[in-house]
């Protein structure tokens, strides 16, 4: 069966099901969402392009924008980087402040929130203004101007932070930031706050899905080896304690996001956003991890 197909039948089906999923209030601003949408977008390394639902509608991507952080970082520092934070799946939540301790504030991946404060500090520390060049290396990479925060989703978000204030600070006790903690926290915040379509993040992510060369002008975003190291944090701790289900049920290197999101990739053939922002007990979207389970199930294009 073609992929459009399988797409489109995987589509359907989900989309009957009752969605057992909740919205993310935590950050009050994400409850402004039509919590319906649903939507999906596969862009392949051959430019085969499809899309499906509300796959054009831009939603907060959220932890999504840790794989683009990471990558950054890790393009700027190389393996130094592993000095400041692990690679191994923390078994607990995205928020969760329990291992820090007994890990003297070496926080355990860069994609739980500790690791992604880390990796913010990083930034801070390396790029003369972090918010604008981020923001243009993930425009660049996507050859997309349009690309933007959004400053009501990160201002909401910083006035509630508490959880990621605390995990700030207790790691800069450990004198793992440099910088200071509300400078690392409102980056953070800035980057979480990135809004796109399932189109555009499909876009974005096509590089990794490319042995981490770019695409369009094949231009290197990040080396092979590095766009391997990403795509293997991504398939062992990107969905932080579902990690596991993930690649049990969907088989493929994936990151999630409280928006609802989620990105996977499937080296050197595609890359696969879905977006529905109900999320399940662990943060992750309801519908989307379901879609996914049906997508490799049918295509049978998991990596495994
Ligand atoms: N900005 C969110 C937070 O820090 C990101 C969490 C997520 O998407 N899992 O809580």
């Amino acid at each position: 069966m073609v992929l459009k197909n399988i797409i489109q039948e995987a589509y359907h089906k989900v989309n009957s099901i009752d969605d057992k999923g909740q919205l993310a209030s935590y950050i009050p601003e994400l409850v402004n969402v039509d919590s319906e949408s649903f939507g999906v977008y596969i862009s392949t390394i051959d430019h085969v392009n499809f899309g499906i639902g509300n796959c054009h509608d831009k939603f907060s991507i959220q932890s999504i924008a840790k794989v683009l952080s990471l990558s950054l970082a890790y393009s700027i520092l190389g393996e130094k980087i592993w000095s400041r934070l692990g690679v191994e799946p923390s078994g607990t939540a995205f928020n969760s402040l329990v291992q820090l301790e007994v890990d003297n504030g070496i926080p355990r991946n860069p994609f739980i929130n500790a690791g992604a404060i880390v990796i913010s500090d990083i930034l801070l520390s390396h790029l003369k203004n972090p918010k604008d060049d981020f923001l243009a290396f993930v425009r660049t990479i996507s050859n997309n101007s349009e690309l933007n925060y959004s400053t009501k989703i990160a201002t909401s978000e910083k006035a509630v932070g508490y959880r990621n204030i605390a995990l700030c600070n207790f790691i800069k006790s450990f004198n793992n930031i440099e910088n200071d903690p509300s400078e690392v926290l409102d980056f953070y915040f800035d980057l979480c706050s990135l809004e796109m379509s399932c189109k555009e993040l499909t876009e974005v992510f096509l590089f990794l899905a490319n042995n981490g060369y770019n695409n369009n002008d094949n231009s290197t975003i990040v080396t092979k080896s590095q766009s391997k190291r990403i795509n293997a944090l991504m398939q062992t701790c990107g969905f932080y304690d579902e990690s596991g289900e993930f690649a049990f049920k969907v088989g493929l290197p994936g990151k999630s996001g409280v928006g609802g999101g989620i990105i996977a990739i499937h080296p050197n053939q595609y890359v696969i956003a879905v977006w529905s922002p109900k999320l399940n007990k662990k943060g992750n979207s309801y519908k989307g991890m379901r879609f996914l389970e049906e997508f490799t199930t049918k295509s049978e294009l998991s990596i495994f």
